[in-house]
């Protein structure tokens, strides 16, 4: 059976931190992510949306520090970073703690608003359902991604929730910035990780079957 393409936030089980060296030669190989990058790379972003999703990657190479999968995120208000987070499920035992909920609740925190309008959040990874639905609740102006998710993106892999005329009166959604070096990142993560369980799997048949 083949593995699991490696680019679910959710199937986040580290036990140990991997390489955190971004691979940006690295393709994402997963079903559909060939068509969510095409779509996504139509955006071309100017100079300061790639600083801000370069300030992204810093809190994503933070949470491949600690062993949980890379992904990175900061909100913009007016031009300026206000607040950042990184991927933290495991270390705060919490499953909604995804980079975009930590920076929302930072950027909430710094504005003493519940509400963060006319702000924007770049993040490495295109947002799944949970938060893209934060960042409707929180009235977000506008969300940048970086890879697409095949898995659980909610900005077009697999749902499109900010297309939703319906649900979404309020945010942007466009992707692709950086694309290559943010996937890359969790590529080399997800294959530091399989290679070190392949390790722990011969050394302990080795000490079984000597
Ligand atoms: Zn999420």
């Amino acid at each position: 059976m083949p593995e699991t393409p490696a680019l679910s936030v959710d199937s986040a089980v580290a036990a140990q931190a991997p390489s955190c060296r971004p691979d940006a030669a690295a393709s994402l190989s997963a079903p559909g992510a060939d068509m969510a990058l095409a779509l996504a790379s139509a955006y071309q972003a100017s100079a300061a949306e790639q600083d801000f999703m370069r300030q992204a990657l810093e809190q994503a190479q933070l949470a491949c520090g600690e062993g949980e999968v890379p992904v990175g995120a900061v909100v913009v208000k007016d031009g300026v970073v206000i607040a950042r987070g990184y991927n933290q499920p495991i270390g705060r035992h919490d499953p909604t703690a995804h980079a975009e909920i930590v920076a929302l609740r930072a950027a909430a925190e710094v504005l003493g608003n519940y509400r963060l309008p006319g702000c924007e959040l770049y993040v490495t990874l295109e947002p799944c359902v949970m938060c893209s639905g934060a960042m409707m609740h929180a009235r977000l102006a506008r969300v940048v991604f970086g890879a697409p998710d095949p898995k659980t993106g909610a900005c077009g892999s697999v749902l499109n929730l900010f297309g939703h005329g319906q649900l979404n009166h309020h945010a942007e959604a466009v992707g692709g910035v950086l694309a290559e070096e943010c996937g890359g990142l969790l590529k080399s993560f997800f294959a530091a990780r399989r290679a070190a369980a392949a390790q722990a799997r011969a050394l302990k048949n080795g000490m079984l079957n000597p």
